[in-house]
């Protein structure tokens, strides 16, 4: 007679060497980071990295990687990313699932960018189902149109699309004008950051996002985390920090 081990413990577990020199149960945890364009998620990701020890995985940059490699799929998707449009969800989920599945038997991944619409967070279900694991936290970065429309319009981005480092004429500034503190490569202004496209930006956004925060409060892992422009230095990582370790995801120092 023998048994077999089923389940997300078995499948998706992973251990760890504690300081008690006892193997423990991990579960990988997966995070999916919400919010419209200025709204932080992208500066967020690079900040909770080292902290939460899980890699950070953006379909924006992974679709950006694709064009700039010139492949089949890059080449498909190029003129949807220049026209701002979003990319068909089968070729997205397939994307993302292909690089989320190098991490589903380690610690999880933070996803930024996906889902942008309800079917894709379905397919995100979905995929979770198949793997016997499920989405752990939803967190909702949201604030005003208005103070979003402020941050986007002088939003500078690194030209260096390795680095893509994003920076504000008003409230982080580089400490070179017009160049990246990190590569210094030149500062550019997104064609989608132009003040006239980004209230429709926004609407456009708000349609999408309210039926997946919808999808994921019924869900019961939707964080909404309130971000203004007069937030301190930090106060949006510091929240995502407590609710995170409340919820037993070991962060790594303090911030
Ligand atoms: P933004 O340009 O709004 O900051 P990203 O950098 O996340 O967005 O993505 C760049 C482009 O990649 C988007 O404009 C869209 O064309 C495509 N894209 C990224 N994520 C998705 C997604 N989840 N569904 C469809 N298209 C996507
Ligand atoms: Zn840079």
């Amino acid at each position: 007679m023998g048994f077999r081990l089923t389940g997300r413990f078995w499948h998706s577990a992973s251990f760890a060497f504690t300081r008690y020199g006892l193997w423990t149960f991990r579960p990988p945890t997966f995070i999916v980071l919400l919010g419209g364009p200025g709204a932080g998620k992208g500066t967020l990701a690079k900040e909770l990295v080292p902290l939460i020890g899980l890699p950070h995985i953006s379909t924006g940059d992974l679709f950006r990687k694709e064009v700039a490699s010139g492949s089949a799929l890059g080449r498909a998707v190029d003129p949807i990313l220049r026209s701002g449009g979003l990319v068909p969800d089968e070729i997205t989920i397939a994307v993302l699932a292909e690089e989320l599945s190098k991490f589903r038997n380690r610690h999880g991944a933070i996803i930024d960018g996906f889902p942008r619409t309800l079917p894709q967070a379905l397919l995100l279900d979905n995929l979770f189902a198949g793997w016997g694991q499920e989405l752990d936290f939803s967190l909702f970065l949201d604030g005003s149109n208005k103070d979003f429309e402020v941050r986007l319009s002088g939003r500078r981005t690194c030209s260096n699309k390795e680095c893509g480092r994003t920076y504000h004429v008003e409230f982080k500034r580089p400490r070179v004008e017009g160049v990246c503190d990190t590569c210094k490569s030149p500062l550019i202004r997104r064609d989608d950051d132009a003040p006239e496209v980004v209230g429709p930006r926004l609407e456009k956004f708000r349609a999408n996002n309210q039926p997946i925060v919808d999808h994921h409060e019924r869900r019961q892992c939707l964080h909404r985390i309130k971000t203004t422009n007069q937030d301190p230095e930090g106060h949006v990582l510091q929240q995502v920090l407590h609710i995170l370790s409340k919820r037993g995801v070991r962060v790594k120092r303090a911030a």
